[in-house]
Order: C-alpha cells, then structure tokens, then sequence
C-alpha cells in the first residue's frame, strides 16, 4: 500500500482553509493509502521559539480537529515530531543535500517573515523544508495532501529525495503533491490565505454563534455602495466559501444568489445569512463528533502514543537503511 504523509503545525486550531487545502482529501484517501499524520510541533519552533507551554493543549485540540472530520484512528496513523528523534538526524544529513540559495529563495519564507513579523530568518526557519523533507522521507511517503503553499516545498523534498537516491543509494520515493479542490481559501478579510498567523479564520470548533458573528462582518465587494448596484463574485470570499461548503441541495439556491448579487437585487446581509446557515450545516456534524471525543481524554492519549510509536519504528528502519547505504553503519 502506497503511503502518504502530511500534517499541521499546532499553533492553533484548524480551520476552513486547513479543510478544503488538506483534511478533506485525507479522509477521502485513508482507504487508499496508508496514512500518517504529524502534528509537527518542532516545526512550530521556527517562528515561534518561545511558545512552546501551549504546543500540548494546541495538539489535543489539534485529535479533536482530525477525529471529529472523520479521520479515522485505526486507519491512519497520528503522531507528535518532537517524540521521534530520528527525524531529526534525518534532516542533518538532509541539510547537506540542499543548498543555501535554494532554501533562500522558497516563496513561503518571504510570506512567513511578513505574517510573523519576522525581520531576520533564524536557522531553523530557513531549513523548515530541509526538516520537512525528513519528515516525508522518514515514512517514504509518496503522496502528500497539502494546500497551495506547501508546493514549493515537496519539490525541495523531491530533490533530496533525487539527490540521496543518486549519491548513496536509491531507497526513497520521489513524493508528489496533491493539492484541495481550492488550492487557497481566503480568508474572512479577503486576504489571499485564511491563516492562523493573520487570524481572519473560522475554526472547525467555532460555536455557531461565533461562525455567525464572523460571517456577518465578512469582507464582500468593495466597490458595491449599494445593494441596487452590480457585485462582484470573483474574489469575494463570500461566494467562495458558499462554493466549497455549500451541499448538493444548496446548489440551486447558490446560483440564484451569484445571478442576484451581480445584477444588483439582493444584499450583502441576506447572503451572508444564508452563508451562516451553510456553514452550520456543513459543520454541526463535525462539532457533535468532537464533544463525543472530548469526553474521551484517555482514548486521545491512547491514539497519540500509539501512533507516535508506530511512526518511530518506521523511522529508526528508515534511519537504519539510510546509515547502511552512506556507509555509516559502523557497528554490527
Ligand atoms: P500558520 O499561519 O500558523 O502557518 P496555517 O493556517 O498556514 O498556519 P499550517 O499548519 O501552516 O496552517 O498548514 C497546514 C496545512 O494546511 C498545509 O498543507 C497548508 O497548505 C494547508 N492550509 C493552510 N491554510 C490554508 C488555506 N487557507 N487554504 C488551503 N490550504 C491551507
Ligand atoms: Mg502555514
């Protein structure tokens, strides 16, 4: 069974945007393929090296999210980074496999710089695809469910890949990137990317009167003054958001609304209505599966330990292979 790898960093809650870029193909392939999911804690360090007292209730919350969209634990195999050092070594052999200017040039890092603030990228943020790669490899995963951002940094791990496989030994995978049926969801203030760091989110545990608070304050058209005049629904995250949530039996209703909206017949108030009924619908399911798993804190634990286990036995095998093909396996 071919594998596939990806997970979250817990800086917070998941979100909208984390749905429709990673988590949905998720459970749609967990069937298909065998999967892990790192919740990548070390990853968190790289912009936020003094927070670390909330990485464990940011990756209980962090179970919560996968179990309550259907994730499910017996199939999927869930696991905390910083609890398999292998990793780790990995990904100081993976550093000498990749260069200064390529890592340098990575598209993400000039977006994380502007949306931490960050002036000067330490180390770590610079070689956050390098311990990426590890990551991947470690599990020789071959296919990883990621949003739009996260493109640019398979390649780098696909490099590594072709690089190890072409100086030592050919033991990894090459992994593709599979991208959400919306690559990039935006976010409430109608900037490019729904994002933890920028907070213009809505949370898969946002209570419906927060969902509702959210949604009414939404960015719409800008250049619509009145509801008599034309709107537009390209780059209105309204009309985004009733797309990708919206059911089968919403349709109808969602294309009257676009038809509406551009001739200038109906406003923004009673589509963002509409709006909040859509997403409660979508996410009342999803929030009945949480409290279910919220009042089980032992079963979370149980899956996290024995996921983070299963992973390190892939990982020291992995990290066994690699020493034996670079001919550092000096002691038998
Ligand atoms: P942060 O701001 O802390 O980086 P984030 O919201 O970007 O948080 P990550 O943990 O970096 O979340 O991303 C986890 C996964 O979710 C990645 O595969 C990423 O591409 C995807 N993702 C995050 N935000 C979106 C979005 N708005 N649209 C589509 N995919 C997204
Ligand atoms: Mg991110």
């Amino acid at each position: 069974m071919k594998r596939i790898l990806t997970g979250d960093r817990p800086t917070g809650k998941l979100h909208l945007g984390h749905f429709v870029g990673s988590l949905a193909n998720r459970v749609k392939l967990q069937r298909e393929y065998e999967c892990f999911f790192i919740i990548a804690d070390l990853h968190t360090l790289t912009t936020k090296p003094e927070q670390t007292s909330s990485l464990k209730e940011n990756i209980y919350q962090m179970v919560l999210d996968y179990l309550s969209i259907g994730i499910d634990p017996k199939k999927a195999t869930i696991y905390i980074q910083s609890q398999i050092p292998e990793v780790t070594e990995l990904a100081v052999i993976f550093g000498n496999l990749t260069t200064v200017p390529r890592l340098e040039r990575m598209p993400t890092l000039k977006d994380v710089m502007r949306d931490a603030d960050i002036k000067i990228p330490s180390y770590g943020l610079l070689g956050y695809p390098v311990l990426q790669a590890a990551d991947i490899l470690m599990v020789k995963g071959e296919l990883v469910p990621v949003g739009k951002d996260q493109v640019s940094h398979i390649e780098v791990t696909r490099e590594i890949a072709r690089d190890f496989n072409r100086t030592y030994e050919a033991i990894f995978p090459e992994p593709k990137p599979l991208v959400g049926e919306i690559p990039t969801l935006p976010g409430t203030d109608g900037a490019m990317k729904m994002s933890k760091s920028v907070g213009n989110v809505i949370n898969l545990s946002d209570s419906p009167e927060e969902v509702e608070k959210k949604v009414m304050s939404m960015y719409t058209d800008p250049t619509r003054i009145r509801v008599t005049d034309p709107g537009h629904i390209e780059g209105n995250p309204v009309f985004t958001y009733l797309d990708a949530f919206g059911s089968e039996s919403d349709r109808e209703q969602i294309t009257k609304y676009e038809e509406l909206y551009r001739t200038g017949q109906v406003g923004d108030i009673e589509v963002k209505k509409y709006l909040v009924k859509v997403l409660n619908n979508f996410l009342d399911p999803i929030r009945k599966k949480r409290t279910e798993y919220a009042n089980q804190p032992e079963l979370m634990e149980k899956i996290l330990k024995e996921g983070t286990e299963k992973a390190r036995t892939e990982a020291q095998k992995t990290l066994e292979e690699v020493k034996k093909a670079m001919k550092l396996d000096y002691f038998h």
